[in-house]
């Protein structure tokens, strides 16, 4: 067992930078509770992929910081494979700083729907912060579109990451990693999305922090890879997830109209989504890299 990685949630430095160099990305799940946080780790576990669990605002209100902190904290005891706890488009800075507090050592601190200073000031505050806990952070710039719990974006609103305008905001907050806007989307896509290849190769070119693509479910194997070999080290997968826990919660009470045990009815639920889980690790090439 690699000595970095005994029994505590990580950061996302170490975890990111061996993506970056050695060509694969690291998923991130978003989470909601024990038994998707169950699911997530055990699959990763399998297949020795390292692995980050990713919550929303709604979904620390829903489950309590606390009590993820402490199901991602035995996790991280039970399995000998780098396990990461992330706060997945955080606002405010109260709950980055509670979480922190707690344990937490990865944060995204989204202040993209501010003007660029404002933007560049929030997240400053955040780094430094959070660097004096040994916490990782990333922040957005560009917007997305679409929808990821309660964050919902116009499409007319959104709009696609600067390149020259990154590098300085990469420069002037210290952050660790950047998520991209070039034309994916929260949600389900509507339509077929066509991503801006070669924006995200002159973001590469002028940024040498490791860069996280949001958006994923929808996107086409091919494309995520050809972002993965762009320099996009972590790869976001919520929606995807969820679909197919409750399809098949909904189908199973369907079937058994007398259910009423949720530890049997939440089976074939986490089974459905453990596949999926398998097919992201493969799909980011993050398999076998401990
Ligand atoms: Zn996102």
């Amino acid at each position: 067992m690699n000595v970095d990685i005994e029994a505590k949630v990580l950061n996302t430095k170490k975890m990111l930078l061996n993506a970056q160099k050695d060509g694969y990305a690291v998923p991130a799940f978003n989470i909601h509770n024990l038994e998707t946080i169950q699911v997530v780790v055990e699959a990763a576990s399998s297949l020795r992929s390292p692995v980050i669990l990713a919550g929303t605002p709604g979904t620390f209100s829903y489950a309590g910081r606390d009590y993820i902190q402490a199901i991602v904290e035995t996790a991280a005891k039970k399995y000998d494979i780098p396990i990461a706890l992330h706060l997945d488009h955080h606002e405010n800075i109260q709950d980055i700083k509670e979480s922190v507090l707690l344990g937490t050592k990865s944060v995204m601190i989204d202040a993209s729907h501010h003007p660029f200073e404002e933007n560049i000031k929030i997240v400053k505050e955040v780094v430094d912060f959070a660097h004096s806990y040994g916490a990782t952070v990333e922040a957005e710039l560009g917007r997305l579109g679409g929808q990821e719990d309660d964050l919902i974006v116009d499409e007319a609103d959104s709009y696609y990451t600067d390149p020259i305008a990154a590098k300085e905001f990469v420069e002037r907050t210290g952050i660790d990693s950047l998520a991209v806007a070039i034309g994916t989307a929260h949600g389900l896509y509507k339509s077929e999305p066509k991503l801006d290849f070669e924006r995200l190769a002159q973001i590469k070119q002028v940024i040498d922090i490791p860069l996280v693509l949001h958006g994923a479910s929808g996107i086409s194997v091919t494309d995520v890879r050809k972002c993965i070999d762009l320099g996009c080290c972590k790869v976001n997968i919520a929606t995807e997830l969820k679909i197919p826990f409750s399809e098949n919660i909904r189908k199973y009470l369907t079937e058994h109209l007398d259910a009423n045990d949720p530890r049997k009815y939440v089976q074939p639920a986490k089974e459905a989504m453990r596949q999926v889980v398998i097919d992201k690790i493969k799909m980011c090439k993050s398999e076998n890299r401990i």
